[in-house]
């Protein structure tokens, strides 16, 4: 029982066998198609055993021409003869299977068309459907329309009507029923697969051909009937061959001409596809042509087609704007009056490259000229363009404005290669320039080159009295006046601070160089007006010319600066040419500095001592210690060799400290000697290195309190040039030395350019005048007045005032006369090594209580130095 509610499913039919035959052999026949196959077989297999039959009952020679006809129908059918410009083809199996009919009745008819269709269809079709059914029609259509001329022949011959001429009307008419009923039939198939009805239009339309094809057969076969029945098999037997030799012709004939036919077509087809792809061709080209004008037209970018020789045809708006020129002007121009005239070389030259095709595109940055006359930087990129419908190709050209990249560019580069507060070309640059004046005159003979140092002898002085920025000022006005004095050719450098150089080129001779330093001397001796201040300065030159041989630009560089050291030493403003000589000395002060440095930190270097004396009376006062080095092997070495270079290298810093801690030292042990010299000083020179490097009171306290020395018995000696130069740096370190309780005394006094309100406000003690001043006294009237003057200055000023280099009895008294109170000097003892010191110390000044008990060589002495002073 189903429970209500629930639907029981309909059972499944079983698909019969016959069905599912049906489905896999004919999947595309629908009922009424499949009912048709089936009947149409059906009635082909009736028809076929009926012929069998029939045929059997024939006798055995009858069988074999039937077989022999069968087969040479189906021969036939295999050369059918296709209609030239139609699908259809004609088979001459027709007529052999009409003359089968006449000759035979319609059973062997049937048979043999059943066996030919079989055969053509079996080559023609590879569906079973079809390969079952065309034999089965065949076979149908033959036997039924066959008996109908048979039965309508079989009349003719009772009414005794044997015309030939109606033998042949019958079976014309015959074949137009074979022909409708077999096209029938045939179209039938597909018509009611497709779901129509039979149409009697497709007799005329699809198988026209084949009607009048069965009409030509059925004529021929039976005109071959009627001579068979006048002249026996014989005449078959003749004709058969040489209408199959025909038929054979024209199959062949018609299979050429459809060769020839697919040739044709095949060659009218490619050139239909050429035009085709031309026309596409075209179509792109428009296409592109006018893509491109369209980019061109709107381009951000400025464009431009050009002629090789530089005729603007045709611009966009971007380099009209680029311009500032409207398009109608600028394709009146060429492009040389756009582009500036010191570009036009480059312009040109890519042009032609571009001309004579050893490139195929160019890319070049030009200056171009704006409408208001300022000048682009543009990067221009050019390549070849074909117009359509142009015999001569163009030039499209691209311009970008790099303007602001260039500048950028440029400022970059002057800031690297020049000096920014002259503007002038810095060391590298220089170096540049040198190196290719170097390489030139390698490979030019006549190319010469001359390099001049210049070194200012008082910029210093300017920049630490008057500021940096006077300092700056300075060196502007000395690099207009050195510039001014230069030939177009030459360049003169700043490579740092007040160096200066010149490179002059293509000299004729050296003096050329030598005359070239004199003007300059000249101009730069003249009196400048620095910030309101009235200055003179000077320069040391030092030159070097290629003459002299080839040398790397270092080594040019090192040998001018050697001349000008050379310039320097042997007075200021002075030039000197470079020779092999100078170099000579040159590496000899760099190894003297080497050597230099290491006397001083392995204190090999040692100090003098020179004693001074009040002049007035004789009594020791103290002594000034001075730098001494006996070089290993070459002796002795003056400080006026060692100090400059160890002022140089900064060497200076420590060689003080080194005299300081001796000359400390020594006091001491001086002072500890007798209490007649507790009192002794101490007088230390100290360089203008010392003044600016930091910590000179905390080095100075240090040596002092480790020698246990009071710092009243120091006196530190600058000289005035020095303080005059660093008097504001100066001054604050000045009044700590003088807190500290060190006395300050002015050396080489009346040299320097001392302003005497500054010298009255600086806290120091004493004057000492130069030795210069003092070697004068003697014979030169005016050189005593000055020397007067300025003791009576030093007092004026509240200064003790010293005199150094008394040579002479006569210049200490001229010096006592003046009032000079303190003094040093040969006359009265030469500076003495520390135990030479000692000794000296112990012979000439001995105790009171010693002085009894003295050796006797020992008061002679004392007697004659009393005596020098008295
Ligand atoms: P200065 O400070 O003017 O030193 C005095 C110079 O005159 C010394 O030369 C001394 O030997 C020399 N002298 C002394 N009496 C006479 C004399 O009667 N006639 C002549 N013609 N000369 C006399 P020295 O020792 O050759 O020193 C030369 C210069 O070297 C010094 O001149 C000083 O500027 C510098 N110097 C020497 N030692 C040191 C030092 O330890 N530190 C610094 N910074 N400079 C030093
Ligand atoms: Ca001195
Ligand atoms: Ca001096």
């Amino acid at each position: 029982m189903v429970p209500p509610g629930m639907i029981k499913p309909p059972a499944e039919a079983p698909v019969p066998w016959w069905r599912r035959l049906h489905q896999r052999l004919m999947p595309d026949y629908n009922r009424r198609a499949a009912a048709y196959w089936w009947a149409v077989v059906l009635t082909g297999a009736v028809v076929i055993a009926h012929a069998l039959v029939v045929v059997s009952h024939e006798p055995p020679a009858l069988l074999l021409q039937m077989l022999v006809g069968a087969a040479i129908a189906m021969l036939a059918g295999l050369f059918p003869v296709r209609i030239p410009g139609s699908k259809n083809s004609f088979a001459a199996s027709e007529i052999f299977l009409f003359l089968m009919l006449l000759l035979m009745g319609p059973a062997p008819a049937a048979l043999a068309a059943a066996c030919e269709t079989a055969l053509s269809s079996w080559r023609t079709s590879k569906r079973w459907t079809s390969r079952i059914v065309s034999p089965a029609i065949a076979a149908v259509v033959m036997f039924g329309t066959g008996s109908l001329l048979q039965a309508m022949l079989g009349q003719l011959q009772q009414h005794q009507w044997t015309n030939e001429g109606l033998l042949i009307v019958a079976t014309m008419l015959f074949s137009l029923a074979y022909f409708v009923a077999s096209t029938l039939m045939v179209s039938a198939v597909p018509r009611l697969k497709r779901g129509e009805s039979v149409q009697l239009a497709d007799l005329i339309g699809v198988f026209g051909w084949v009607g009048i094809a069965y009409a030509g057969s059925s004529a021929v076969a039976s005109l071959l009937f009627l001579s068979y029945r006048s002249s026996g098999l014989g005449v078959l037997m003749a004709i058969v061959p040489l209408l199959a030799m025909l038929l054979a012709t024209l199959h062949y004939f018609f299979r050429q001409q459809e060769a020839n036919e697919a040739v044709r077509l095949s060659a009218a087809e490619a050139a239909e596809r050429e035009a085709e792809l031309a026309a596409q061709h075209v179509r792109a080209l428009e296409s592109s042509e006018r893509r491109f004008h369209s980019a061109f037209t709107h381009a951000s970018i400025g464009m431009a087609l050009v002629s090789f020789e530089g005729d603007i045809r045709q611009t966009n708006t971007a380099l009209s704007e680029l311009l500032g020129r409207p398009g109608a002007d600028l394709i009146t121009r060429n492009l040389r009056d756009i582009v500036s005239a010191d570009d036009l070389s480059a312009l040109s030259e890519r042009l032609h490259q571009l001309q004579s095709g050893t490139v195929e595109d160019i890319a070049v940055e030009l200056r171009w000229l704006h409408v208001s006359g300022t000048e682009l930087w543009v990067a221009a990129h050019g390549s070849l363009f074909s117009e359509p419908g142009s015999a001569t190709p163009s030039l499209i050209l691209q311009a970008h404005d790099v303007t602001a990249r260039r500048q950028a560019e440029a400022s970059l580069h002057h800031i690297a290669f020049h000096d920014s507060l002259t503007g002038l070309p810095n060391r590298r640059r220089f170096h540049e320039l040198l190196a290719q004046a170097v390489e030139r005159s390698h490979v030019q003979p006549g190319a010469s080159f001359a390099v001049m140092f210049l070194d200012f002898d008082r910029f210093k002085l300017i920049n630490d009295s008057l500021g940096h920025s006077a300092g700056d000022d300075f060196l502007v006005q000395v690099s207009q006046r050195i510039a001014r004095q230069l030939r177009p050719m030459d360049v003169v450098a700043r490579l740092g601070g007040d160096e200066f150089a010149v490179l002059a080129l293509d000299l004729d001779h050296d003096d050329e160089a030598i005359r070239l330093a004199e003007r300059l001397q000249v101009v730069l001796r003249a009196t400048m007006d620095v910030q309101g201040n009235e200055w003179t300065t000077s320069a040391s030159i030092g030159i070097t010319c290629s003459s002299i041989g080839a040398r790397s630009p270092e080594e040019v560089l090192r040998d001018a600066d050697i001349a000008m050291y050379t310039a320097k030493a042997a007075g200021k403003a002075r030039h000197a040419v470079f020779d092999v000589s100078l170099h000579a000395q040159a590496s000899r002060r760099m190894q003297l500095e080497r050597e230099l440095r290491r006397a001083i930190s392995e204190g090999t270097l040692s100090v003098a001592y020179q004693p001074m004396f009040r002049l007035d009376g004789g009594a020791l006062v103290g002594f000034e210690a001075l730098a001494r080095w006996t070089h290993p092997e070459l002796g002795v070495i003056g400080p006026d060799v060692f100090i400059p270079i160890a002022e140089e290298t900064g060497l200076v810093v420590a060689l003080t400290d080194l005299v300081l801690e001796r000359a400390c030292a020594q006091l001491q042990r001086c002072q500890a000697r007798d209490p007649q010299f507790a009192e002794l000083a101490m007088q230390v020179n100290v360089s203008g290195r010392d003044l600016a490097h930091a910590g000179l009171v905390g080095r100075v306290r240090q040596a002092l309190a480790r020698a246990g020395i009071a710092p009243r018995h120091l006196t530190l000696e600058l000289t005035e040039n020095i303080l005059m130069a660093k008097i504001e740096s100066a001054l604050p370190l000045l009044s700590e030395l003088r807190t500290l309780g060190v006395h300050l005394s002015v050396d080489d006094f009346g040299t320097g350019y001392s302003s005497l309100a500054h010298l009255s406000s600086l806290p120091i003690h004493s004057l000492k005048i130069d030795r210069s001043f003092v070697h004068d006294l003697q014979g030169d009237v005016r050189k005593a007045a000055v020397v007067q003057a300025v003791i009576t200055l030093g007092h004026a000023l509240g200064k003790t005032v010293v005199a150094e280099g008394i040579e002479s009895a006569s210049q200490l008294a001229q010096l006592r006369a003046l009032g000079c109170e303190l003094g040093q000097g040969y006359h009265l003892s030469r500076p003495l090594s520390g135990p030479a010191l000692e000794l000296w110390l112990e012979t000439t000044w001995p105790s009171a209580h010693k002085a009894v008990s003295a050796a006797p060589d020992r008061a002679p002495r004392q007697a004659a130095l009393q005596a020098a002073l008295h």
